[in-house]
């Protein structure tokens, strides 16, 4: 009998996947560290802090842990019952690899608001400042979500790209825990209407599934991943396509707004698209090849993982 996915496990896996990225080096920074922390908040959120000249603290509240965790039981197992046949791994492999995908999505979208540049570009010079889950507002506000969205979907989609290519999980399996992931986050900020954009449209509520719907497009499609293996990446954003599709029927009810996002997405992605430019000459993006330390502590977890598979191999039904 399999092991049920706790939620305990959930945040030791939560605190390990933020030690991973930064200590092996995934993305580095010129010349700044980066603190991950949990916090105790119950609120839906989470936010880049700067610190110190050259430090960031990145904190997710303890309340977006709950409220991924209570999604699971009460949207993900459901459908994955009533999907299972089109899938490769146990329920617990599922909602764990799922829970994973947004909680590193959060940590993702704060990470790339540091590593973009958009403290200088919204001129936070003070310490102590954040930048939040959250969408205000002011214009400016609005382009750096987008643009943190946008990278945060990328360089989750380049893990899960590695994740594929290490062998461990079919790419289909991944594919789908991607999607839902991406597709599950912001449906829960959706709920939680404290979060929602409702100085954007006054009388719609559709934002958060605009933002869905960019992050997910521009995560399987971005310039970070085109030019990786052309032959095969068509055919792992045709399984996006569909997962996305069917999750939104079979377990959202088709209540997406399709002609509200239609509507929003290229108002919101031509605005980003004119500040590109000045988001990527504000980057702090470091491209120096990963350390000896970084690649050993990378080469060691990958071996430990090998081993955990062949005596605890992950059960396929
Ligand atoms: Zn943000």
């Amino acid at each position: 009998m399999e092991q049920k996915f706790t939620y305990e496990d959930f945040k030791i896996d939560v605190k390990q996947n933020h030690k991973m990225i930064i200590d092996e080096g995934i993305v580095k920074l010129q010349g700044s560290k980066i603190y991950p922390y949990i916090g105790d908040d119950q609120s839906i959120n989470a936010k880049a802090t700067r610190s110190a000249p050259d430090q960031y603290i990145i904190t997710i509240n303890e309340g977006v842990l709950k409220a991924i965790f209570s999604y699971s039981t009460e949207v993900l197992r459901p459908f994955y019952k009533i999907y299972h046949a089109n899938l490769g791994v146990t329920e617990e492999l599922f909602i764990r690899f799922v829970c994973g995908i947004m909680s590193d999505f959060i940590f993702w979208h704060e990470l790339s608001h540091i590593a973009r540049g958009h403290f200088k570009y919204l001129g936070i010079d003070q310490y102590d400042t954040s930048l939040g889950f959250n969408l205000d507002k002011i214009s400016e506000s609005r382009i750096v979500e987008i643009d943190a969205d946008i990278f945060g979907a990328s360089y989750l989609f380049l893990r899960v790209l590695s994740v594929i290519n290490s062998g461990s999980i079919r790419a289909e399996d991944a594919l789908c825990a991607y999607t839902v992931g991406i597709r599950s986050i912001f449906e829960i900020l959706h709920i939680d209407n404290v979060l929602e954009d409702y100085n954007h449209r006054t009388n719609e509520h559709p934002h958060s599934q605009a933002r869905a719907f960019n992050a997910y497009a521009f995560g399987v499609a971005s310039p970070e991943i085109i030019s990786y293996k052309k032959n095969i990446l068509p055919y792992y954003q045709e399984c996006a396509q569909q997962f996305f599709i069917d999750f939104e029927s079979l377990a959202l009810g088709n209540k997406f707004n399709i002609d509200a996002v239609a509507e929003i997405m290229p108002v919101d992605v031509d605005k980003w698209h004119s500040e590109k430019a000045v988001l990527d000459s504000l980057s702090i993006m470091s491209y120096e090849k990963r350390s000896m330390a970084e690649k050993r502590k990378s080469l060691f977890r990958e071996i430990t993982n090998k081993l955990r598979n062949l005596f605890f191999p992950p059960h396929y039904s």
